[in-house]
């Protein structure tokens, strides 16, 4: 049978863009019940994907280095790799962390990046879960706040964090409009202590070098200090309405994190080591 020419056309163009969108959203399958996500890492910006038009658009620098040294710190600890869903496309021309309206505005190449790196990452959570019953998910970024700390998302707005631990343990509807909603269900600890208490990642980061925020030694942001309390990638993913994968945005600070390779490693070897606390502690279960 003879195929028709413009069909072999069709599949070329196809085929030149499933390729191209692997380049733009990298996509790695592990083993381990965590998935790191890295969208405001990427450098590409291909002539053929318009700029987007409003938003913000300024490159979370070295962040994809960084996640690299996670990923073998990880490995090296526990025996095998995280998910691993990274945006090589710049924020001029996507922002994954974003809804679809906002993150592509309307490029259609972006369109598909935008749905290769959600489906990706949730395909990652449901084998983890799958798998693990339960898992997180680490979403990547840097701040320049002018208080260097590295800033834990869980959804929670700097100004509640201003309320007493009692206040927080006793607000439910807080708790459930978290990403860390089904995490706080299996910790043996209170939900404040799960967001700043000496085990919570903050705390097992100070302890390791890395001043946090929330932690034991900072429970909120300065006024007008700014603090980012977690976006759509951790909305959209974590345990926040359904299931059992929680999330945690994690924005490191350029300073002493993301600012050299030796400040990298020393930070992915304290937040790999820090996982293997968080793990036994609050999820019940080791990583390796
Ligand atoms: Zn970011």
């Amino acid at each position: 049978m003879r195929i028709p020419f413009f069909l072999f056309v069709f599949a070329a163009a196809l085929q030149a863009q499933t390729t191209e969108l692997e380049t733009y959203i990298e996509v790695r399958s592990g083993t381990l019940p965590i998935i790191l996500t890295v969208p405001h890492g990427g450098s590409l910006k291909p002539a053929n994907v318009l700029a987007r038009r409003y938003g913000v658009t300024g490159t979370d620098a070295n962040t994809v280095p960084l996640a690299e040294l996670i990923i073998e710190e990880l490995e090296t600890r526990y025996g095998g790799k995280p998910h691993v869903i990274i945006s090589n496309l710049h924020r001029t021309k996507l922002d994954p962390n974003r809804d679809l309206e906002e993150a592509a505005q309307g490029d259609p190449i972006a369109v598909a990046a935008w749905h290769r790196f959600h489906d990706s990452t949730q395909k990652a959570c449901d084998n983890v879960m799958k798998k693990s019953g339960m898992g997180l998910l680490l979403d990547i970024h840097g701040h320049r706040h002018l208080d260097q700390r590295v800033e834990l998302g869980y959804l929670i707005k700097g100004d509640v964090l201003k309320h007493s631990d009692a206040e927080l343990n006793a607000d439910a509807a807080l708790i459930a409009s978290t990403c860390i909603r089904d995490l706080d269900k299996r910790s043996p600890q209170t939900f404040a202590e799960l967001v700043r208490g000496p085990q919570s990642l903050g705390g097992l980061l100070e302890f390791r070098g890395f001043r946090c925020l929330p932690s034991p030694s900072k429970a909120n942001p300065t006024f007008m200090a700014g603090y980012f309390s977690g976006v759509y990638d951790v909305a959209a993913h974590g345990s926040r309405t359904s299931g059992t994968l929680s999330a945690i945005q994690i924005e490191c600070p350029w300073n002493n994190v993301r600012d050299v390779p030796e400040n990298q490693r020393r930070f992915a070897i304290a937040l790999a080591d820090s996982l293997g606390v968080y793990f036994e502690v609050h999820f019940g279960r080791k990583l390796k």
